[in-house]
């Protein structure tokens, strides 16, 4: 059996990634965050293994932003801090 992975394919890229697209990543990765099931790595969000496609999302717009990867975890410590 596929995947939902595998029959939806990569999201599409913004052809050009803005702030506001930024801001969207972070969240996506921090909320598509990686948790321990039985079975291995799920996401914490839609349970799909992790890294689920609105992380590996994430991830590329950060990396296409040119981020590394200890500023996109500061990013993401910054939006967990204002959302407590
Ligand atoms: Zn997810």
């Amino acid at each position: 059996m596929q995947s939902i992975d595998e029959v939806l394919g990569e999201l599409p890229m913004p052809p050009y990634v803005t702030a506001e697209d930024v801001t969207f990543a972070v969240k996506a990765v921090a909320v598509h965050a990686a948790e321990q099931w039985p079975d291995g790595l799920r996401c914490r969000n839609d349970r799909a293994p992790h890294p689920c496609r609105l992380h590996r999302w994430g991830r590329r717009v950060l990396d296409q932003r040119g981020l590394t990867n200890g500023q996109i975890q500061a990013l993401i410590a910054e939006q967990d801090a204002s959302q407590r």
